[in-house]
């Protein structure tokens, strides 16, 4: 199966898993159960948006469009993680009102009963999906992978805190549950708002990513030849690099050009899926636009 295919598959999980945990907590009445299943919503925000950047990402550039299509999943991300916010503050709202009078849970076998199964259908396909993402080497498809698995410890610790309040009749146990529970899915909103933010504002490629940059550019290091004004972003799988190359006047345009080749090569096989743009300048001349970047225009 294709890396798509498991994202199509783990958006069916997400829906499935959402309707049983759903059904739990309408047949239950535990406000854990309800978080439960919105941590399940933040899945399928999760697997949608991983399935959008697979394929929106793989639309070649066009006239309308002419860098490319990387930054459509900034567009889900935002609104995805604005959603989950809203919805978190709604649970905890749900689960102070539960704590201040609490109700007593019922059916909570079969509630238990759907947790369990939905939870056992997500490990087996995160385990799939983990050793699909190991074989290609794909991020989007371990990222998913890496969610369900969380999803999966969620409902598991809101199985105990059921199990313990069935044990000892503690109501309030249920509430203070589905409050943690909620707090992740918070951390979770932010970080995908948090996601889309960095996309759209072009924030730098990683700590990491730059240090490889410089390493590679170190290889090229040579009296004559200057790096400088670099700077990086990044559009969904796609990384960028700005770059300037300076060295000595005298240089014929086709040694500067066949050594900028060999650069480009450097950076791109050191750094999977980067574009670089450099730019040939004599050694003692900057471009306009760094001579006035502190007088915007
Ligand atoms: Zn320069």
């Amino acid at each position: 199966m294709q890396v798509s295919g498991y994202l199509k598959l783990s958006v069916a999980v997400a829906v499935a898993t959402i309707a049983m945990k759903t059904g739990a907590w309408w047949l239950t009445g535990s406000v854990s159960l309800l978080s439960d299943a919105l941590e399940s919503l933040v899945n399928l925000a999760g697997a949608s948006f991983a399935l959008l950047m697979v394929n929106v990402a793989a639309m070649p550039a066009d006239d309308d469009y002419p860098y490319g299509h990387h930054k459509a999943e900034y567009f889900s991300s935002g609104f995805e993680g604005g959603l989950i916010l809203v919805a978190a503050l709604a649970i905890i709202w749900a689960a102070v009102q539960r704590l201040i009078t609490p109700q007593p849970l019922e059916q909570l076998g079969w509630g238990l009963a759907l947790t369990v199964l939905s939870s056992a259908m997500n490990a087996a396909l995160a385990w799939a999906m983990l050793r699909k993402a190991h074989a290609v080497r794909s991020m989007a498809l371990e990222g998913d992978a890496r969610h369900l698995i969380t999803d999966v410890w969620t409902s598991a610790g809101v199985v105990l805190g059921l199990l313990a309040v069935a044990a000892t009749g503690w109501l309030w146990l249920d509430p203070l549950v589905a409050m943690l529970v909620a707090a992740n899915i918070v951390r979770e909103g932010f970080s995908l708002m948090r996601r889309s933010v960095d996309g759209l504002m072009d924030r730098a490629l990683e700590p990491p990513v730059q240090a490889l940059i410089e390493k590679t550019l170190d290889g090229f290091r040579h009296p004559a030849l200057r790096f400088d004004h670099i700077s990086t972003r990044r559009a969904g799988a796609r990384r960028f690099v700005d770059l300037h190359m300076h060295m000595p006047g005298g240089w014929s345009l086709a040694r500067a050009a066949a050594l900028r080749t060999n650069v480009e090569q450097a950076l791109m096989s050191a750094v999977p899926g980067l574009r670089a743009t450099i730019q040939l300048l004599p050694s003692d001349v900057e471009t306009q636009f760094d001579d006035t970047r502190d007088h915007p225009l």
